[in-house]
C-alpha cells in the first residue's frame, strides 16, 4: 500500500487543483514554492486538452507559479510520440487550433488517415464531426484519445468533458481508443522514467477520484486528493476508491508531505 513517507517527487494535477474556473486556489503557488524549497521534483502533469502547451505553460506563470517547459506534461505530446512510436504520420486532428500546434510534424488531413486523434472541441462536438470519426476509424485509422474523462467544473457547473464522445465512437465502431492521458498506466510509467524515480517516492496530487487518484494508486504511486474543483464527497463514496491522504486544498499540501 503507497504511504506518503519519504516523498520527493510531486505529480500536480492542475485544473481543479491549483486553479478553478481560471481562478488561481489561494495558496496554490506559495504550496509550489513551499514543494520547491524543500528540494521536491515537480512535474505538472494534466489532462487538460482546450489550450496548448503554450497556452497552458503562459497561464501557469501568470499566475506566478514558476516551472520549466519540461515539467510539464500534457496529453498532446504523449500522443504525439505515440504516433512516433507507430509511424503515423497522416492524421485526422478532432480538437481546437491551438492544440494542433503540439502537432507539428504529422499532417493533418480527412481522409486516408493513419489515426484519428480526439482532444476536445468542447461545444463544436456535433454529429458532423463525430461521424467523420466514425467513418475513418471503421476505415481503419486507429483511435487514439487525449484523454477519457467524463466531465469536468465549468463556470456554470459540472460539463462534458472529451470522454463521452471518445465513449460514442467506441461504441460506434467496437474498437477501444488507446488513451494516453491520466489514468492510462503509460501515462504514469513515462513520467515516472522522466522523472527517475522509484515509484514508492513519488506522489500524485488531484480532484478527480478516477483518473487521478484511481490511476496513481494502480501505478503503485501514492495519491492525494484535494476537495476542490471537482471533487464530490459522493463520487468519491461511489467510486470505492481510497485515496492515500485527503486534504482541503493544495495550500495544505507542504505540511502533508512534511516539507
Ligand atoms: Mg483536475
Amino acid at each position: 500500500m503507497a504511504d506518503l513517507e519519504g516523498i520527493d517527487a510531486v505529480l500536480l494535477d492542475l485544473d481543479g487543483v491549483l486553479y478553478v474556473e481560471g481562478e488561481l486556489l489561494p495558496g496554490a503557488d506559495e504550496a509550489v514554492k513551499g514543494l520547491r524549497d524543500a528540494g521536491m521534483a515537480l512535474r505538472f502533469v494534466t489532462n487538460t486538452t482546450a489550450n496548448s502547451r503554450a497556452q497552458t505553460l503562459e497561464k501557469l506563470r501568470d499566475f506566478g507559479i514558476e516551472l520549466e517547459e519540461d515539467e510539464l506534461v500534457t496529453p498532446a505530446a504523449l500522443a504525439r510520440r505515440h504516433c512516433e512510436d507507430a509511424g503515423h504520420r497522416t492524421v485526422a486532428l478532432i480538437m481546437n487550433d491551438e492544440v494542433k500546434a503540439d502537432f507539428e510534424g504529422l499532417e493533418d488531413a480527412d481522409t486516408d488517415v493513419d489515426a484519428v486523434i480526439m482532444g476536445d472541441l468542447g461545444e463544436q462536438f456535433g454529429f458532423h464531426i463525430l461521424n467523420e470519426a466514425f467513418r475513418l476509424v471503421m476505415d481503419g485509422a486507429e483511435l487514439v484519445a487525449l484523454q477519457k474523462n467524463r466531465f469536468w467544473l465549468t463556470a456554470d457547473g459540472l460539463s462534458l468533458d472529451a470522454g463521452p464522445f471518445v465513449a460514442a465512437i467506441e461504441y460506434a465502431t467496437g474498437k477501444d481508443a488507446f488513451v494516453v492521458g491520466k489514468p492510462a498506466a503509460g501515462f504514469f510509467e513515462i513520467v515516472l522514467a522522466d522523472l527517475g524515480s522509484d515509484r514508492d517516492s513519488v506522489a500524485m496530487v488531484g480532484d478527480d477520484i478516477e483518473t487521478d487518484i484511481g490511476g496513481a494508486l494502480d501505478a503503485g504511486i501514492a495519491a492525494v486528493l484535494v476537495r476542490t474543483g471537482k471533487y464530490r464527497e459522493d463520487f468519491v463514496r461511489d467510486s470505492g476508491i481510497e485515496a492515500t491522504a485527503t486534504i482541503d486544498s493544495v495550500a495544505e499540501l507542504p505540511e502533508l508531505l512534511g516539507s
